[in-house]
């Protein structure tokens, strides 16, 4: 059987892997990715960390520290990943992992209502203009909810989703959507059944006429619109000044809810989420990642009248054995307690400088691109088109983004491996980081310009 210790992984040369444009050089992942592709489909718990996107072998990380990973083969990487958003304060926070740890010490989990969740939920409301939320464990489960509560409240069936805004692997929301889906230029998958699916109806973002078109039309069958509160998952898209507020009137006007995803950008962007810098009348919302502090928290919440119709309170059936784990509320309240006015000024100057460092050097080498910023999420389009939507994201060049990666990781920065995902910052990146950066950007765009055209 296999080595359990991740952090002494067996190494030798790799035997089953493909040949690759992107030669390994990391010998104890490319082994550790040979035995996981054995047992586990594609060697990944979820999609994207294949890096199928952008060829090569996954790194296997063993260890996170400030805003530093380090990978099976000891190598070094400035995190721009985040675990894909929750680490705002970076990894291993102290005070994060001494609350994890005197939760552990009282019992990892009791099937009980306990203290804990009642502090983070009220935490939660205190920050957001919910009411009252549910714990779950996945955004996947939030958004889930979300919309059977929406359709037992409304009595209605069609939901409204648009094209590249990802929710989690709902059946009824993998349609058009992004994130891995978009990596992998997955169509539709196959094991949704037109049931699940059909039923919901995609727009274009940011097409603020196609909605009322829309509603317009059947806007009596439409239970709810559920929309990313700023789009994280083509790349960053923020919505148009106005959008979100447009989807609530239009929503309220003919019966209908709105579901404001705020799974990525909630209490990253600030204290309140991307409501905390476009307040918007929202019905429900959905949060996840920085509110379970990188162990697996995630929520729904909303107007007091349509939660209550929840069970135990209400007849709409929702439910979870580890929800409200006691670790993942004393990792989430931590977090949240910690991130402070200075803390989200300080992800939001990272994230400027981190920017500039990137859009100047390519520049220098004459890369076309696009800088995407919703608050401190940002994406860089290899692109020369404006982008507002997920068909204006698909005009990347691809292959510039993996030759920009490829050399970035080579020189110990870890971009998200795929070019329809948002980077994220920490408060954790320091000046030894950004000079990493620094460096490395310049090589990473001259590699990016040798492959793709140049402006
Ligand atoms: N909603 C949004 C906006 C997300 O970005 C994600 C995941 O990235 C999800 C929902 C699903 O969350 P999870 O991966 O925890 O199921």
């Amino acid at each position: 059987m296999q080595d359990a210790d991740a952090s002494a992984p067996s190494t030798g040369a790799p035997k089953t892997s493909a040949p690759s444009a992107y030669p390994s050089d990391a010998p104890a992942s490319q082994a550790l990715f040979d035995r996981a592709r054995a047992i586990v489909p594609g060697g990944v718990n979820s999609p994207v960390r294949a890096f199928r996107a952008v060829g090569g072998t996954p790194r296997f990380m063993v260890s996170g520290s400030g805003c530093w990973l380090t990978d099976a083969d000891g190598r070094r990487y400035v995190d721009l990943v985040c675990s894909w958003g929750p680490l705002i304060l970076g990894h291993a926070h102290p005070a994060v992992i001494d609350a994890v740890t005197a939760a552990a010490s009282r019992g990892t989990s009791f099937g009980t209502p306990t203290p804990g969740e009642v502090d983070l939920a009220e935490e939660m409301v205190r920050r957001t203009a919910v009411d009252e939320v549910r714990l779950v464990n996945s955004g996947t489960e939030a958004t889930m909810s979300a919309i059977r509560l929406a359709r037992g409240y409304t009595g209605r069936t069609r939901i409204v989703k648009f094209a590249g805004c990802y929710h989690g692997h709902v059946d009824a929301l993998l349609v058009s959507a992004g994130s891995g889906v978009a990596t992998l230029g997955l169509p539709d998958t196959p094991g949704v059944t037109g049931a699940s699916a059909g039923e919901t109806i995609v727009l274009r973002y940011n097409d603020i006429d196609a909605v009322e078109a829309l509603f317009a039309e059947q806007g009596d069958r439409i239970a709810a619109v559920i929309t990313e509160a700023a789009a994280g998952n083509m790349g960053v898209i923020a919505p148009r000044p106005g959008f979100n507020a447009a989807l609530a009137r239009i929503a309220h006007e003919h019966g209908a809810l709105l579901i404001v995803d705020e799974v990525m950008t909630g209490f990253r962007v600030s204290a309140g989420g991307w409501n905390g810098l476009e307040p918007v009348d929202a019905d429900l919302w959905t949060f996840g990642k920085v509110m379970g502090g990188g162990l697996p928290a995630a929520a729904f919440g909303g107007r007091r009248d349509i939660m209550s119709r929840l069970a135990p309170a209400g007849p709409v059936y929702q439910a979870g054995t580890l929800s409200g784990n006691p670790l993942a509320c004393a990792a989430g309240l931590t977090t949240l307690r910690l991130a402070t006015p200075e803390v989200y000024a300080r992800l939001d100057a990272t994230s400027v400088t981190i920017r500039d460092l990137v859009t100047s050097a390519l520049a220098r080498h004459g890369v076309p691109h696009r800088l995407s910023v919703a608050g401190n999420m940002f994406s860089i389009f290899f692109t020369d088109v404006e982008v507002s939507n997920y068909l204006d994201a698909q005009t990347q060049d691809v292959a510039a983004f993996r030759a920009f990666f490829h050399a970035m990781l080579a020189h110990g920065v870890y971009l998200p491996p795929s070019a329809y995902e948002a980077w994220f910052v920490s408060t954790a990146i320091d000046d030894e980081a950004l000079d990493r950066i620094e460096a490395a950007v310049d090589v990473a765009a001259a590699a990016a310009a040798e492959v793709g055209g140049t402006a």
